[in-house]
């Protein structure tokens, strides 16, 4: 298949990332189809002209690429692997594009079950959130070399500033956790030092500005204390999700006897917080682990789920 035939491409996964990148698919001419679960969150694509497919099979049947950008590995695993799914119902010759931060090794799995039928599947993960998703100006990080990509560069630089090409299948899923990792230790780092801040009576905008100013600057520090401290938790990037790729990397850490005890803090703390009920809410939730009860009802979390489970 040319470069120039990958005109017909399906989108499943129209979440928070999933339909800002859709959008820009849409924008640059791509012929699109789209499936959710939810349909109704598909709907700002469809009523600009997208078309619904019912399940992923109805949409990849005549696509020339299929993009994915669900939750959790297992709903890749649902879409890709189930006996109606895309390995199944894809064209030969499609290529299909993960989207979602996910297992590396179901990755390398779906990579070698495309590829023994004359199918294209690559582990593409992102980063940048939805402000990058919206402005198309993400990170991508692919599990293939860049020559392998070639077919695929005029779709993603739709929604791209920067691709990173890690060679081997399931490599961009490595390289995503890695990112992951560092990110949660910089959330950690802020929640903490707005803590202390606020314990002794600093000003915490103050305190942001100072850090801001040196080597213990963080984008999480820029662009989520913010939204922290203006008591605002709606998910942009959800504490669940993060919860999850935490898991992915500790995961991959223990398969190599490697410690990573810091991110097995932070990964313990997004449990916590997603124990309490903020898995929902975004990750700059974080910070309320460190705030009395009063701020964290207000919030939406509940202390007392913990009592529960501890009397299970
Ligand atoms: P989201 O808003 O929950 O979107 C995921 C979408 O996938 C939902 O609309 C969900 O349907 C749909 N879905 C799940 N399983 C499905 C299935 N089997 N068939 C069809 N649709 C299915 O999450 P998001 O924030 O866009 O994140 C998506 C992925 O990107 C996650 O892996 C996340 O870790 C990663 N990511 C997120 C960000 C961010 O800033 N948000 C940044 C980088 C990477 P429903 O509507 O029915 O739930």
């Amino acid at each position: 298949m040319s470069t120039m035939r990958l005109r017909k491409v399906a989108f499943v996964g129209t979440g928070i990332m999933g339909a800002a990148i859709a959008a820009h698919l849409m924008d640059a001419g791509y012929d699109l189809t789209v499936y959710n679960r939810t349909k109704e969150k598909a709907q700002s694509l469809l009523d600009r002209g997208a078309k619904w497919a019912a399940s992923p099979k109805e949409a990849a049947e005549s696509a020339d690429v299929v993009f994915t950008m669900v939750g959790y590995p297992k709903d890749v695993e649902e879409v890709y692997l189930a006996s109606d799914g895309l390995l199944a119902t894809t064209q030969k010759g499609a290529w299909m594009v993960d989207l979602t931060t996910s297992s590396p090794q179901l990755a390398r799995d779906i990579h070698g079950y495309a590829e023994v039928s004359d199918k294209h599947a690559v582990d593409c993960p992102v980063t940048g959130g939805e402000e990058g998703a919206i402005a198309g100006t993400l990170t991508l990080m692919l599990g293939c070399t860049q020559k392998e990509a070639e077919p695929l560069m005029p779709l993603l630089s739709t929604f791209s500033s920067k691709v990173l090409f890690f060679d081997e299948a399931g490599a961009g899923q490595v390289a995503k956790l890695c990112n992951q990792i560092s990110l949660a230790s910089c959330m950690v780092g802020y929640a903490e030092a707005l803590a202390l801040a606020k314990q002794t009576g600093l000003d915490q905008n103050k305190v942001r500005e100072l850090v801001l100013g040196g080597t213990g600057a963080s984008a999480a520090m820029e662009r989520l204390a913010p939204l922290s401290l203006d008591g605002d938790f709606a998910p942009r990037f959800k504490s669940e999700h993060l919860l999850k790729d935490l898991s992915l990397a500790t995961f991959e850490a223990d398969e190599l006897e490697l410690n990573l005890p810091g991110t097995t803090t932070a990964r313990n703390l997004f449990d916590l917080l997603c124990q309490v009920g903020g898995g929902s809410l975004g990750s700059q939730g974080v910070s309320l682990l460190y705030e009395d009860e009063a701020t964290c009802t207000a919030a939406g979390l509940d202390w007392s789920k913990l009592d529960e489970q501890d009397g299970d």
